[in-house]
């Protein structure tokens, strides 16, 4: 017997008057007669054409939504419309039935929340298959990207006894009964006891370790899950999520903008390339979705014309400083409407300044360069005006900031000095340390947060619905 074809292939096949053997999950079964059936090669179906006269009854009862099905039939060109081919079955074997009185996903539009609480399910619907194609389509793209330019994909610690921002925000890992947990004589938690012999933690960024790699290797990339313990109910935040964080030595702030622009672009440029059809459905579903919302809310252009957009401009580049004055002078500050009144230089900016700055002022992505120095973490290189760090974040329209990187603090005695002033422990991070102590030289490197890509190319609104199986506040199922 002939082999099973995907359909993605079988819907591109120029041979008719072939057999073949097709297999998937049927979507709908119309009439008796038309099976929709996918198999997530793609977001196309193939129309099963079934001869409901010359068919066992109970074999048809046995064809509903959900079931998977083998089919060997006869490639033909189709009557209908939407398609090119369509399968004249000569045999259907039901592989696994479904029931359609249980199974929760029925052929109807379902809500983004509800399919949340199927996730193991929602990978069968038009709008996650695409999702998830598009997903990994960037993903390989990262390592092509990287591959290509001649950097090492290097492998940095899950579990690791440093907070790489300081920020605190991280969860503990610990193999202590939780219920007799030993103690010091001065009644602190004694770590000396644990696994580990110290206090761990599952890591919030790869990129301490990363730097040492570059100090070496010169080029290094790191592509990994991360993990976050912020309480932060939002739509650009998980508490697990992918980040991938590429280092290289001898880069300064600007050859380190170029590259994480260059990179993006290439980024969206393969999806656009590879994922068509899936960009074209998201494209679709997104202006659905705004068809409910206000006509000023709605986006002005299309997603595919947004990725185009991002694609055929330079960012926008400017420094913090800057930023404020724009944002001072601006309408919504002037008329009070920000939630966050922009007045002095040196706060952190909220997510309605950089959505003002990219979507209103700019209309296109954005690079903000020398943030205050005591907004940003202590390895930022300083700069000789003793306020600001070589600090740079890349902000994306409907997402806000997608990067956050800088040019690394390589001079010893400015970096220990940093780390005083801010409470870092000097004697932890003395591997840190060294690489500046032994041929230190220029750095520079950045994050990408996985998601926050996923979303802006797919157009998702909120990040748990880029991830298969989601990690937030009281949540962990899956
Ligand atoms: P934000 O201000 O949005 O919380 P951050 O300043 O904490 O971001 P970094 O520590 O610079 O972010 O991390 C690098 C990148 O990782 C960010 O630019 C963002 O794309 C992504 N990122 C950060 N936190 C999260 C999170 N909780 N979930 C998903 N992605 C994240
Ligand atoms: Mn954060």
């Amino acid at each position: 017997m002939s082999q099973r074809i995907k359909i993605k292939a079988l819907l591109e096949s120029e041979q008719t008057g072939i057999e073949v053997v097709v297999k998937g999950w049927i979507r709908t079964f119309r009439n008796n007669q038309f099976i929709a059936l996918n198999d997530g090669s793609t977001n196309n179906n193939i129309q099963v054409v079934v001869d409901f006269e010359n068919t066992d009854p109970n074999l048809l009862k046995r064809l509903t939504t959900g079931a998977a099905i083998s089919v060997v039939g006869e490639l033909v060109p189709s009557l209908g419309k939407g398609q090119k081919v369509e399968v004249k079955a000569k045999s259907i074997e039901v592989l696994g039935d479904s029931d359609p009185e249980k199974y929760p996903l029925q052929p109807k539009k379902h809500s983004l929340e509800f399919l949340r609480e199927i996730a193991h399910l929602r990978f069968r619907t038009n709008t996650f298959g695409a999702v998830f194609r598009v997903r990994n389509t960037l993903a390989y793209a990262i390592h092509r990207f990287f591959n290509d330019r001649g950097f090492v994909y290097l492998h940095t610690p899950i579990i690791t006894a440093s907070d790489a921002e300081g920020a605190g925000e991280t969860f503990h890992v610990t193999n202590f009964d939780l219920l007799s947990i030993p103690k010091t004589d001065s009644g602190e938690v004694n770590y000396k006891d644990d696994f580990f012999g110290r206090a761990t933690n599952l890591t919030v960024s790869g990129q301490l370790e990363g730097e040492l790699g570059a100090m070496a290797l010169s080029d290094i990339y790191t592509f990994g899950p991360t993990f976050r313990a912020e309480n932060s109910n939002t739509t650009r935040h998980l508490a697990e999520f992918w980040m991938i964080e590429p280092e290289m030595a001898f880069y300064d702030l600007e050859d380190n903008m170029n590259l994480a622009e260059e990179m993006l672009k290439y980024l969206i440029g393969e999806a656009l390339k590879h994922n068509a059809d899936d960009i074209e459905f998201l494209s679709q579903r997104l202006a659905d979705e705004e068809k409910q919302k206000p006509q000023h809310e709605r986006s002005e252009m299309s997603l595919t014309e947004k990725l185009q957009f991002c694609l055929d401009n330079d960012f926008q580049r400017l420094t913090y400083t800057e930023a404020i004055d724009i944002l001072k002078e601006s309408t919504p500050n002037k008329k009070k409407k920000f939630q966050y009144p922009v007045e002095g230089w040196g706060t952190d900016l909220q997510s309605e300044h950089e959505r003002y700055l990219v979507e209103k002022h700019f209309k296109k992505p954005v690079i903000l360069t020398d943030y205050p120095k005591q907004i940003k973490a202590f390895y930022m290189r300083q700069n000789d005006d003793g306020k600001t760090v070589r600090a740079m974040d890349i902000l994306f329209p409907g997402i806000g900031e997608i990067i956050g990187g800088s040019q690394r603090e390589e001079r010893l005695e400015k970096l220990e000095q940093r780390m005083d002033e801010m409470g870092v422990p000097k004697e932890e991070l003395w591997w840190y340390l060294d690489t500046r102590r032994f041929g230190t030289c220029q750095h520079a490197g950045f994050g990408l947060g996985f998601e926050r890509m996923v979303q802006f190319v797919t157009g998702m609104g909120n990040i748990r619905d880029v991830i298969p199986f989601p990690r937030f506040p009281k949540n962990a199922e899956f």
